[in-house]
């Protein structure tokens, strides 16, 4: 009996183990399966995308007045990509697959939800209502960017409102250049209900709740979490910016000569919806224009690269040189160019660009580092170990962080003074700089984190009802940037649609946020951490800790989970601590000046 049992044991164990061996087996087939799709897909997905970007970068490089060539090639080559990108075949296998996907190495999952959130945009088994989105899309960016703006009858630019925005202390002025800067909401009213509603229902068809959750998805995360984030960014900072508004309502009323007012007339700020009020301050001191005026484009330019070199980067690519466009077109070319800087992976493998206009002042200075920062990304993380679907930013959000983090390295003093810029002695009025920053990163996240979010948020997960479109945006206005319209605005505007990314880049708009809170994450690391220097006045030239720091973060892409990467990185979640921590001193001045003075923002958010 003893001896049967120990059998029956051995059998039964026997078969497990069979059954364990055919699992595996199992397993390994399935994951070959996956390789094989997803090496197939790689190879035409990076071939329609490199003739996508080629398009657009002709485009952009060359542009012939009453040419339509580039137009027809970017059509061409963006529908071939939409086209396969969503093709049923593609859908229908990626979801299988991923039913799977606890089976799967996390690199293939990563991949397959790559693939999932690119035919999410246009599957084809909706393809009458993508069609319709897509002409939805169009008709909506012709009224927003073909719309007239007139301030007393007669047309002006939006350039030309920013100008009177920025510098005009006539306070009628103000308020006709800002109401006429809202008259374009008008007429694009009803165009966002209906892209809503088609943003809703085509990436419904793959399952998402919402175009919002949908956005946020790629961070690899639900609306909720993305919801709490963003607004535990703008609580921690919130008592900061309560001082900023308090010190902006003074300020501000003794400016137009007006009673303090409880809460800012949106005419009042220096930008069309208050996110950033910097240029209210002026600093005096960490002038380099003077000295990079006898410079040549290309010196800024080598001087970029030689930055990151110092850090223990590679040297640029020749091709780089070669197929970029850095500076601007000579006065006899038969030719324009896009003159706003960017940064560009063409083929997700070696061919990097970057479109310029460098000439020798310093924002430009400025700007080539940013860029610079882009090209390194890219070509950090073009490395076997990331494959091409996976040569990404680790969040949306990263990749701008990285380019302001070689912004604000370059622009601080001891660097400069390293670069032979500016004089050491040169006298900088500190606090008035860490204000105008202040003013500018600060009063940004109410904004981004606050209002636009949760707007976008109503708008497409809680399907906010047209007839509320105002109402909605207005309050959100109070109760994070304390601002209120200068007069009624009823549901006949649509103030929301005045700004751009509604319209055109929806739901993603913490993105922004999120660049904001990570470079101070970073900077603040590499300052204390790395170069045992103060945050505020840094010189990251020439370490190669710093090059090996950021690298580590650089090299993975969107190989990881971004939090589990920020952790390992900077020994924390995403949290405004930082930045809080560099505005420390301002804290202590803006208490000073606000003694005596009423605060009409609540103590907490
Ligand atoms: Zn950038």
């Amino acid at each position: 009996m003893k001896q049967l049992v120990l059998l029956i044991a051995i059998i039964i164990s026997f078969t497990n183990c069979k059954q364990e061996n055919k699992k595996s087996e199992n397993n390994e087939t399935l994951k070959a399966d996956v390789q094989t799709f997803l090496d197939n897909y790689t190879k035409t997905f990076t071939k329609l995308y490199y003739d996508s970007a080629l398009a657009e970068w002709d485009a952009n490089t060359k542009i012939v007045i009453g040419d339509t060539l580039n137009a027809y090639n970017i059509q061409k080559a963006n529908e071939a990509l939409a086209k396969f990108t969503g093709s049923t075949e593609v859908i229908e296998k990626t979801k299988a697959f991923l039913e799977n996907k606890s089976n799967l190495d996390l690199k293939q999952v990563r991949q397959l939800n790559t693939i999932l959130y690119s035919a999410a945009n246009n599957p084809e088994t909706v393809s009458d209502l993508v069609s319709e989105r897509i002409a939805a899309e169009n008709a909506q960016n012709e009224a927003l960017f073909g719309f007239d703006f007139k301030v007393n009858e007669s047309s002006v630019s939006t350039g030309d409102i920013d100008k009177v925005l920025r510098e005009s202390n006539n306070e009628k002025e103000r308020l006709e250049n800002w109401e006429a800067s809202k008259e374009v909401g008008k007429g694009l009213k009803d165009g966002l209900e209906n892209l809503r509603n088609l943003r809703n229902e085509t990436v419904g068809a793959l399952g998402y709740d919402d175009y919002f959750t949908y956005q946020v998805s790629n961070y690899g995360m639900e609306r909720q979490e993305m919801l709490d984030d963003m607004n535990k960014m703008v609580k921690e900072v919130w008592p900061l910016y309560r001082e900023l508004h308090t010190w902006a309502r003074y300020e501000l009323a003794k400016k137009y000569n007006a009673k303090v007012p409880d809460f800012i007339p949106a005419h009042w700020l220096p930008n069309r919806w208050g996110q950033d009020w910097s240029s209210l301050v002026s600093v005096e001191g960490l002038d380099i224009d003077a000295a990079l005026k006898d410079k040549e484009p290309e010196w800024i330019v080598k001087e970029g690269e030689n930055f990151y070199k110092s850090l223990g980067f590679e040297a640029l690519p020749t091709s780089f040189y070669e197929k970029s466009s850095l500076y601007p077109l000579p006065n006899d070319a038969n030719y324009k160019k896009n003159n706003h800087a960017s940064a560009w992976h063409m083929d997700l493998e070696n061919d990097l660009r970057s479109l310029m206009s460098v000439e020798p002042t310093a924002e430009y200075y400025i700007t080539v580092h940013h860029e610079l920062g882009h090209i390194y990304y890219y070509q950090a993380y073009t490395n076997p170990e990331v494959p091409p679907l996976l040569r990404e930013g680790a969040n949306r959000g990263y990749h701008e962080a990285i380019g302001y983090v070689f912004g604000l390295a370059a622009s601080q003093k001891p660097f400069l003074v390293g670069r032979g810029l500016i004089d050491e002695n040169a006298q900088v009025d500190e606090t008035q700089n860490l204000l105008k920053e202040a003013l500018k990163y600060i009063t940004f996240l109410p904004f981004g984190a606050g209002v636009m979010t949760e707007f976008e948020n109503s708008l497409y997960a809680e399907n906010l009802p047209k007839e509320e479109f105002n109402k909605k945006w207005w309050e959100l206005a109070k109760k994070y940037q304390g601002m209120i319209p200068p007069t009624e605005r009823g549901e006949e505007f649509c103030d929301a649609a005045s700004k751009t990314h509604i319209n055109n880049d929806a739901a993603q708009y913490y993105d922004y946020a999120v660049s904001y809170i990570l470079l101070f994450q970073f900077h603040d690391h590499i300052a204390k951490n790395i170069l045992k220097q103060d945050p505020h006045a840094t010189n990251y030239f020439g370490s190669k800790e710093v090059g090996t720091f950021l690298r580590g973060i650089l090299e993975t892409g969107a190989n990881n989970d971004w939090r589990a990467l920020l952790k390992e990185s900077v020994g924390s979640e995403m949290s405004a601590k930082p930045m809080l921590d560099y505005f420390e001193p301002l804290m202590v001045y803006l208490k000073e000046q606000n003694k005596g003075r009423t605060y009409t923002l609540p103590d907490t958010l």
